[in-house]
């Protein structure tokens, strides 16, 4: 797949983060797509705190085979169980081909982390996907210097 597409992909899945706000705060605003043989197959993005994160939303909305599959994740899948399932986990164990990735995520439970589960499980990953355009969007999620659950109230 070539870079204009991954390019165009990550900024559907941009345009599904922004239908996030303001009820997935004070987690950060993701949007996910799913994509098989250069189409869409489905879309997510952040619900309210507890309930789907982007990658667990668009994977429901999809229920065919996975083989083949890749996602399109605005931000580094989380690799730690909050107050939902680890979405790194959820997407290995779902056996998503591959996943594509704006940034990582700066919060130091994940940072890094959800990505080496991904490939540590043999899932092909690439970074950077569109990541100027992303980090704008998520610049006040960014700018948050300790991502522990006092600070985060301040993106609220
Ligand atoms: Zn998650």
């Amino acid at each position: 797949m070539n870079k204009q597409s991954d390019r165009y992909f990550m900024g559907i899945a941009l345009a599904e983060s922004k239908k996030a706000l303001p009820d997935c705060l004070p987690n950060p605003p993701v949007g996910c797509v799913l994509v098989k043989s250069g189409e869409i197959v489905a879309r997510g993005f952040t619900r309210r705190p507890g309930s789907d994160h982007a990658e667990a939303s668009a994977l429901k909305e999809y229920t065919g085979s996975l083989r083949g599959v890749s996602a399109y994740v605005t931000l580094e899948p989380c690799s730690f169980q909050g107050r939902t399932p680890s979405c790194a986990v959820t997407l290995i164990e779902k056996g998503v081909a591959e996943v594509f990735v704006a940034l990582r995520d700066p919060d130091e439970r994940n940072n890094g982390k959800g990505i080496q589960m991904l490939v540590n499980a043999g899932i092909s990953v690439e970074e950077n996907v569109f990541a100027e355009d992303v980090a704008k969007f998520l610049s006040p999620y960014l700018a948050i210097e300790n991502h522990d659950v006092v600070d985060r109230e301040k993106f609220r």
